[in-house]
């Protein structure tokens, strides 16, 4: 079965997030590396218009999603959150997004978007630079990792940061351990 055809069946020809019947399409939940069944989402074309066009939001149209948001399927957890987060000036969306609980790799794939970036605050290192997914940065001081039980120390290499939801946190590898750091404790190199 091809992943259009395992889409259709999943999706029970319907948008994922509003159920319309009419003019569906393959959306890919981004950050895509390889297309799969697990990343992609069928829609309808006012949802898709919606989802590439932030301006267009139609915030009453989103009220499907507190049924939504509580799919099984991780892409529609992840784009229920996305954009109850972009209309969540309206007040309902914000006590949805409250309700809304990502197990942790879900939520790490929600974070993980431009969009999402740009409406919350960049999280920035000790100079004001924005990280990115990805980048390494070097201890400024140092630190006592409750959780991990050791000090990083000045000088330390954080590797492979991740962003979190918390604007002012990074997560990052040391010493083959994951930590979660104050973005303003560190350089990016
Ligand atoms: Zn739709």
């Amino acid at each position: 079965m091809s992943i259009d055809q395992a889409l259709l069946k999943r999706a029970d020809n319907k948008c994922e997030l509003c159920s319309s019947q009419e003019a569906l399409s393959t959306y890919d939940v981004p950050p895509i590396t390889l297309k799969s069944l697990d990343k992609s989402l069928l829609v309808c074309s006012n949802c898709l218009n919606q989802i590439e066009n932030p301006d267009q939001m139609v915030s009453s149209h989103w009220r499907c999603l507190s049924d939504r948001m509580w799919s099984q399927t991780a892409a529609v957890q992840v784009m229920s959150w996305r954009l109850l987060k972009r209309i969540k000036g309206e007040g309902w969306p914000e006590e949805l997004l409250e309700m809304l609980y990502l197990e942790d790799d879900v939520k790490k794939w929600a974070v993980d978007d431009a969009m999402i970036r740009a409406i919350d605050e960049p999280t920035l290192d000790i100079n004001g630079v924005a990280f990115a997914a990805g980048d390494s940065a070097i201890m400024t001081k140092d630190i006592f990792i409750t959780g991990a039980n050791f000090t990083a120390k000045r000088g330390a290499v954080i590797k492979n940061i991740s962003l979190t939801d918390n604007s002012r946190q990074i997560e990052g590898n040391l010493n083959g351990t994951r930590i979660v750091l104050g973005g303003r404790t560190l350089k990016k190199v």
